[in-house]
């Protein structure tokens, strides 16, 4: 089981009469020519991989740089909140004392409109004493009971004041209570100014939030494209590593082969000589040149014992790039070939996994076999077919205990697997 690798296809390059390894197969004057250019093919392939991951480089620090965009915009708005929210307190701790002074002013009223209300009652019974017992006759009585006209101008004046006193008492009173509900009106129209303001910025710090809600929500897109990209580049990169390892591989096997061509040579040239020095010897019988090597019919071996849980295609809108090889238990993974371990390693994806270059018959192979439990063989070993190179496993992105056994036909490049059925025994 493996999720597809995204996003890029390397053009598959398909290699033929390589000579590898370090066993004797079919000579090939073209070889070392042949797996030069395989060489810089893979050069040519890499170069493209190290663009993309360039690319890959440019759009993270793109991203990055956004989010701290984003970042220092969520500080700033966090800043107005909080400033806001700051104001708001202030404004309402205002708006409960002039709710108080109100509540006082109204109580001052209330007081000075009951007394009020009291001297009118006090001033109408007295004018109505006046009316009933001749209150005025009275007040008369007393001007006419004057002994003297000074003593009558005091009388008149002493009237006057009495009468004239209440009524000044009375207006005094209206003046303070009528000034206490000025003062009143005013303190109302404060308390809806402040009750206007703390609504403004209720509003205000609603929309804030607002705008926070949606940097949060471009920040979380952002991170996610990040880890998208970032995704994609260490597949790059794996890609890449492979890839440089691969190159590493021909080499070594252009290597081998000149040696190999070489030894030849020598063998055929030590061989002609023994021939003729025998025909001299002997008289005539020939004898035939250094053995030809036998070539391998059944070339290739199942890589693990256990059913096939899932087979090389389409499966579920998703391609499956290999044959998927399952068993409980400890299950030795073995080489489905001869050939040379040129990746060893453990990938997020893959798991422990380990791709071997074969050479049959002329004919380049490369196989994989990923989600190994442990992988037993380092890089540049040469194995035989059939010998273990790991145990089956669950590791990278694998659900359940399985081999995933992937063949290409020439060397490994993205996405270009073959279907192993009818080559591989499976
Ligand atoms: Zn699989």
């Amino acid at each position: 089981m493996r999720q597809s690798v995204k996003m890029l296809t390397i053009a598959a390059a398909v290699g033929m009469g390589t000579i590898l390894g370090g066993h004797p197969l079919k000579t090939n004057a073209e070889s070392v020519p042949s797996l030069k250019e395989k060489q810089s093919n893979i050069q040519e392939q890499r170069s493209g991989v190290n663009s993309n991951i360039n690319d890959a480089q440019g759009q993270i620090n793109e991203l990055q740089n956004q989010q701290a965009n984003a970042k220092s915009e969520m500080q700033q708005i966090d800043l107005a909140i909080a400033t806001t929210t700051k104001e708001i307190e202030a404004k309402t701790a205002k708006l409960n004392e002039t709710k108080a002074e109100i509540a006082k002013l109204q109580d001052e009223i209330k007081v000075i409109a009951d007394r009020i209300e009291k001297r009118n009652l006090l001033l109408k019974d007295r004018i109505r004493s006046y009316q009933e017992t001749g209150g005025v006759v009275n007040y008369l009585d007393v001007l006419m009971g004057a002994t003297s006209f000074s003593d009558f101008v005091d009388r008149a004046n002493a009237v006057a004041t009495i009468m004239q006193a209440d009524q000044e008492i009375l207006k005094q009173q209206e003046t303070d209570k009528q000034a206490l509900q000025d003062k009143e009106n005013q303190v109302e129209k404060d308390l809806a100014n402040i009750e206007k303001m703390v609504a403004d910025l209720q509003k205000m710090n609603q929309q804030l939030s607002a705008q926070r809600a949606e940097k949060d929500k471009l920040l979380a897109q952002l991170a996610q494209q990040e880890g998208e990209v970032k995704e994609y580049m260490m597949d790059l990169q794996e890609q890449e590593q492979i890839l440089a390892a691969q190159e590493n591989a021909i080499q070594k096997a252009i290597q081998l082969e000149q040696e190999r061509q070489a030894a030849a040579a020598k063998a055929a040239a030590e061989a002609a000589a023994a021939a003729k020095a025998a025909a001299a010897s002997s008289g005539g019988s020939s004898v035939s040149a250094a053995p030809a090597p036998a070539v391998s019919s059944g070339s290739f071996t199942r890589p693990a014992a256990g059913s096939i849980t899932s087979t090389y295609g389409v499966r579920g809108g998703t391609m499956h790039w290999g044959v998927d090889i399952a068993q409980a238990g400890t299950v030795p993974v073995v080489a489905a070939a001869d050939g040379v371990v040129y990746v060893s390693h453990y990938s997020s994806s893959y798991g422990n996994v380990v791709y071997i270059l074969h050479n049959i018959n002329g004919q380049m192979y490369t196989t994989v076999y990923a989600h190994m439990r442990s992988a037993g063989v380092p890089e540049g070993t040469v194995v035989k077919k059939g010998q273990q190179i790991g145990i089956m496993g669950n590791t990278g992105d694998s659900r359940g205990q399985h081999l995933h056994f992937e063949l290409y036909r020439g060397k490994w490049a993205f996405h270009t697997a073959i279907n192993p059925m009818g080559i591989v025994p499976l």
